[in-house]
């Protein structure tokens, strides 16, 4: 009989084979006194060692894999982009030389200072960042106290790229982005940490590279042996051990139906989404960076829901000009050629932090302070540009443009103002615009949800941010792994509010999509279909398993019971008709 380990499994899929324990021991670090005379050589093989950390993580960096999403990279970014910053290399330089202490211990020192900073973050989000604190520094301690040669090369591994990981599922405490992509080329079965919650980024990049992934199993490390025989199942988190054939046999099977399952939906490429009484359902993509919008043309997407332009301002102390935001969009249209764009204005603040100190000091409450819409207002010097861009993209292409997390009509009617002062300043400069680029808000704030009717009649478009209007109805911080049980995306409240903005949408002519983690994922499609949702927009890769969910949907059928669903003040028959529509 197996016995099974419990996690969460935060990348779908299955792999069976055998483990690979990594133990790796966190280098000893001791402080000595550096004499006077030699104090300047170790400020050289500190210097030393910032070099050869940049150039293994360069080249890591050369091995994400093309079909990842940008995640990947940007997580290795964010490490070069600390590895240059003072903080990591003029501090630890001068303990060294106050202190006439060794190169590891002035590291040392300051590691411990930016953790603890860190550590006292009130936002969830900007706490886990001091991971990338410690992996940065890790790297460099390793290199500065390795005797090991095969570590001290360009790319900075030994055991993590040896072929021995080939075909192993790895257990370790916890994963530095670098470690995961490096192990992903070594072809690894699996990843299963004893740390880390969904939001982690093993739990991030594993599902960016496509390999099963479990993370939080405490204690993995003290359950299993080495090389033992196991089975990791990334939908359900658990990891099992002493197998029998009975349960081999299980797996075998359904690791070969999802490989069937996948060729199936490959068919559905270049199909139209229509259920079975005839509702055409248009299915579109969400994207971060401009090279995302390759992935968006493979699955052949209606186009793009979802542009979050977030990652043009991150990993960069200044802000992005006109000419730079224009080029990343001419690039999404050159490559959607002819599909349209829906590009997201700045959604700064709260869980999308910039460098270069924007948004000021973080608040007590981020995600209900300076964000989105309310930054971008306050700081026309960031917005403008812009602004500026998304209408000369409109040029080229099929563009709309979206604002995230309105609560106040009256952002409307400033965005509004400010559009028109673009156009009319572009005119000015002889530049080109589509004079009719529809504009559109996102509904993610329950003031919006609740008076949709107001927003249906002043703009071109509506799209539900799910993942927010959830967080905000419910009173419960998104990243935050302590309450995230409670983050229920089949609360009635949120519902009545996906279903308050679809009718508003409905009753003013205007289009609405769904653009949030919900649109994505099959569980919910046959709810948001009785909900009257004609419009989805999610992760490239939920684009095909979604299409073959509205195949086999009867709109008419679901209307029915979601009416009767939304009708029921009965708890118990809530729960009974929701299993009918939603599975959870
Ligand atoms: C949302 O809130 O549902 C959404 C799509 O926006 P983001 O996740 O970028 O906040
Ligand atoms: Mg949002």
């Amino acid at each position: 009989m197996p016995l099974s380990l419990q996690g969460i499994g935060v990348s779908r899929g299955y792999a069976i084979g055998r483990t690979y324990l990594l133990q790796r021991n966190q280098p000893e670090i001791t402080e000595y006194t550096i004499p006077d005379a030699i104090v300047e050589d170790e400020v050289q093989r500190f210097l030393n060692s910032l070099d050869l950390a940049r150039k293994q993580l360069q080249d890591i960096r050369t091995r994400v894999p093309l079909s990842a999403t940008s995640d990947a990279t940007a997580f290795i970014d964010t490490h070069l982009l600390m590895l240059g910053d003072v903080s990591f290399t003029e501090a630890p330089i001068n303990l060294i030389r106050s202190l006439k202490c060794n190169a590891e211990w002035a590291l040392k020192i300051q590691q411990d200072s930016l953790v603890r900073v860190f550590e006292e973050m009130d936002d969830p989000y900007l706490r886990t960042r001091k991971d990338d604190v410690e992996h940065v520094a890790r790297r460099v301690q390793r290199i500065l106290t390795s005797e090991d040669p095969s570590y001290l090369n360009d790319a900075g591994y030994s055991e993590l790229s040896s072929n021995r990981l080939e075909g192993r599922i790895i257990v370790a405490d916890d994963l530095t982005p670098a470690d995961t992509i490096l192990m992903q080329h070594q072809g690894v079965l699996a990843f299963v940490t004893e740390y880390g919650g969904p939001l982690s980024h093993t739990a991030i990049l594993a599902r960016s590279l496509g390999i099963p992934a479990v993370v939080g199993a405490r204690n993995a490390r003290n359950y299993l042996g080495n090389n033992e025989p196991v089975i990791v199942d990334g939908r359900l988190g658990v990891i099992l051990v002493e197998l029998d054939e009975r349960i081999l046999r299980y797996y075998r099977h359904k690791q070969n139906e999802e490989r069937r399952q996948q060729r199936e939906l490959n068919k559905l490429k270049g199909k139209p989404a229509v259920t079975r009484d005839g509702v055409t359902v248009a299915l579109q993509a969400n994207i971060e960076l401009p090279e995302d919008a390759a992935a968006v043309r493979e699955v052949t997407a209606d186009g793009v829901g979802l542009y979050r332009t977030e990652f043009l301002f991150m990993n960069r102390r200044d802000v992005p000009d006109e000419e730079e935001h224009l080029a990343s969009y001419l690039h999404v249209l050159k490559v959607l050629d002819g599909s349209p764009v829906t590009i997201r204005t700045a959604d700064l603040g709260a869980d999308k932090q910039v460098d270069g100190g924007r948004g000021g000091p973080v608040c007590t409450n981020p995600a209900l302070g300076l964000r989105a819409i309310r930054m971008c207002l306050k700081d026309l010097t960031m917005f403008r540009p812009q602004l500026r861009a998304i209408l000369r993209a409109s040029a080229h292409g099929p563009v709309r443009m979206m604002i995230p997390m309105l609560s106040a009509i009256q952002e409307v009617f400033q965005v509004m103002r400010l559009v028109a002062e673009t156009k009319q300043e572009l005119r000015g400069r002889g530049l080109a615009f589509d004079e009719k680029i529809p504009i559109g808000g996102m509904i993610e704030v329950p003031a919006a949800a609740v008076c949709a009717s107001q927003f249906a009649r002043y703009m071109d478009f509506l799209s539900i941010g799910t993942n927010d209007l959830i967080q905000y109805t419910l009173a419960i911080d998104r990243v935050d792994d302590e309450i995230n049980y409670l983050y229920d995306p089949l609360h009635p409240a949120v519902l009545m509010l996906v279903r308050n903005t679809i009718r508003a949408g409905q009753r003013a002519g205007i289009p609405v999509s769904l653009c949030g983690e919900m649109a994505g994922d099959p569980r919910y499609t046959r709810l948001l279909l009785g909900l009257g949702l004609t419009q989805f927009s999610m992760h490239p890769t939920g684009v095909l398993e979604i299409k073959r969910a509205v195949q086999d949907c009867h709109v008419g059928e679901l209307t029915q019971t979601v009416q009767r669903l939304l009708q029921t003040t009965d708890a118990a028959k809530y729960a009974e008709l929701l299993k009918t529509i939603a599975q959870n």
